[in-house]
Formats: structure tokens, sequence, C-alpha cells
């Protein structure tokens, strides 16, 4: 963890770009909570293929107006070398510093993966498009991504995204504290020196949660599983034992020399918030 003491990222939010006009309603107040806890930065996620752009434009617009500095993602997966260009270059226009730089994963029912086929081929084209503009965060996976093959092959990919210019990482949420601690060592003994964020995803809902890690590859150790899923449909008993939960992760992360930690947010202010007071992150 050497590598990471050095490094003061700070906090952020991600959040996504709401579908209607009720959830950008939601969002706006959640933004205004969010905005008092002085992020260093919010980032909004990107639809693979384009599929949220116009969305995304609009919730960086939203978040940017309230004086955050913001980050869109840009997942490059289904699109072509000239629509990321101009993306780019709308960005620049619109006073970005910061992307989360993504392969993102193809949307059912398309078939053409475009010009681009993994994140460092997305790190390396905005570095020749932009030179040295923007600060890019890629993805990390403490507990591997789901299509690696082996450990060893994720790590060389994600040095892959490194060395084509990251400037740092954020990883998938996770609640093994030791496959953060160990992911960091393997990263060190490759050479990679670079601040790596724990993403923090907030317990709300069990099966929702259970859903997303299947998909994402993000494992529910089984002492946690066990309890959440034998509070069943009681969601208070469940969001008070998740934040308890959280709220430990949290500090032995910061404890062993995490950076900074990315809130995963859903959009929602109160359980980051939660955590975030728990832990006297205002004060830090
Ligand atoms: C912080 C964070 C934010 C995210 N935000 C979004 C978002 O906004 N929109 C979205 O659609 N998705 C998002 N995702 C999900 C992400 O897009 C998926 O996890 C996706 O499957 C992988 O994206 P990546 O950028 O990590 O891909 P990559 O780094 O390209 O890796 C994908 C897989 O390919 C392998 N690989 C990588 N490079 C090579 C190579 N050169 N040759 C062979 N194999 C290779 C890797 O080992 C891995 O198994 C996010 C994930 C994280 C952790």
């Amino acid at each position: 963890m050497e590598s990471q003491k050095k490094y003061r990222s700070g906090f952020s939010f991600e959040f996504f770009p709401p579908k209607t006009e009720q959830g950008r309603e939601k969002l706006l107040a959640a933004r205004d909570q969010f905005a008092a806890l002085k992020p260093v930065y919010v980032s909004v996620t990107y639809g693979a293929g384009g599929s949220t752009q116009q969305g995304t434009l609009e919730t960086v617009g939203d978040l940017m107006a309230a004086g955050l500095a913001t980050a869109p993602h840009l997942s490059c997966i289904g699109s072509g070398a000239d629509a990321i260009r101009a993306l780019l270059q709308q960005y620049i226009a619109m006073g970005i510093k910061r992307i989360v730089a993504l392969r993102g994963d193809m949307p059912s029912g398309m078939r053409d993966t475009g010009e681009f086929h993994y994140a460092n081929e997305l790190v390396e084209f905005i570095r020749s498009e932009t030179g040295n503009h923007f600060h890019i965060e890629v993805a990390a996976y403490p507990e591997f991504h789901p299509q690696a093959p082996t450990a060893q092959q994720d790590l060389r990919n994600f040095k892959r995204k490194v060395e084509a210019g990251a400037n740092g990482a954020i990883t998938q949420y996770f609640y093994s504290v030791d496959a953060y601690l160990r992911f960091v060592d393997d990263c060190e003994r490759l050479g990679l020196d670079l601040p790596i964020v724990p993403g923090i995803m907030p317990i709300t809902n069990y099966k929702q949660l259970a859903r997303f890690s299947d998909a994402c590859g993000a494992e529910i150790p089984r002492w946690l599983a066990k309890r959440l899923e034998g509070m069943g449909e009681d969601l208070e008993s469940i969001r008070a034992y998740g934040l308890e939960a959280t709220v430990e992760l949290c500090r032995h992360l910061l404890e062993a020399g995490a950076p900074g930690l990315h809130f995963y947010t859903m959009n929602q202010a109160a359980p980051t918030q939660a955590i975030w007071e728990a832990l006297a992150l205002g004060d830090r």
C-alpha cells in the first residue's frame, strides 16, 4: 500500500443520467446535498454505444451548474472514432477536465463493436487527440473482471490502461478489504504508481445488490450475504446493517492508506450521507 499513501484523491460521487423528469428532480435535490459536502469531483455514467449520450450531457450540465467539477464517463465499445472525437471536443468546450474512460459492455441486441475493443485503446485515443488536457480515470477490479481468464491477465490488461496514459483508477465495488490491499500490492509489483480509489456501494436493497453483483462480478462475502438475506423484506434492518458494514469497510480502507473513496450514489443522497457522517469525512 506504500504507493497509495502519498496520494490524497479525496472523495467523489457517481451519478447516472435519470430517464424521467421526476428522476431529474430527485437528482437535482440530491445534487445540492452532495454539493454541500464539497467533493473533489462528481461523475456521470455513460451507456455503451452512446445510448445515454444526450442524458449524460444533460446531467453533466446540471451538475456543473451547481459549481461541481464534473467528470463524464465515456465507454467506447460500439462507438466510432469520429463520434468520440466530437464528444471530446464538446467536453473541452464545456470546460471539462476529467474523464472516466471505459470499454463498457455491448448493449444487448447490438452487434457492431465499433472501432475500439478495450479501454486501453480509448485512453490512447484520448491522449493522441487531446494531449494532457484531461485527467483520465480508468476502472480497476480488485476481485478481477468477470471476463478475465486469469487474475494475472487482468492485471496485465490493467497495466496497459495505465501505460496508455491513465492518471488514476476507480475500483469496482467490493466488500473485502483484503481483495483491495492485494490488488494494490500486485499493481506495485508491476511497477504501477497511480492512485487506486476504492469504489463504495452503499447497501440499501439486498436483492438489487445481489443481482447487480452477479452481473458485474463483485462478490458479497458469505457472512454479509447470509445476514442480509436473513432480513428478508425488512429494508430498515438491511439499511442499518448495510450501513454498519460499509462504514467498517471504508474505515479499514482509509486506515490502510486508500487515497480516497468514490461513492456509487445511485442518485440517492441519504445512504452515502449516512456513511459520510459516520466517518466524519468532512473533517478529513
Ligand atoms: C468505476 C467504474 C465506472 C463504470 N462506469 C461505467 C459507465 O459509465 N458505463 C458503462 O457502460 N459501464 C461502466 N462501468 C462498467 C464497465 O464498463 C464494465 O465493467 C466493462 O465490462 C469493462 O470496462 P473496462 O473499461 O474495465 O474494460 P477493459 O479495461 O477494456 O477490460 C475489459 C476486459 O477485457 C480484458 N482486456 C482489457 N484490455 C485488453 C486487451 N488489450 N487485450 C485483451 N483483453 C483485454 C480485461 O482483462 C477485462 O476482462 C464502470 C465500471 C467501473 C469500475
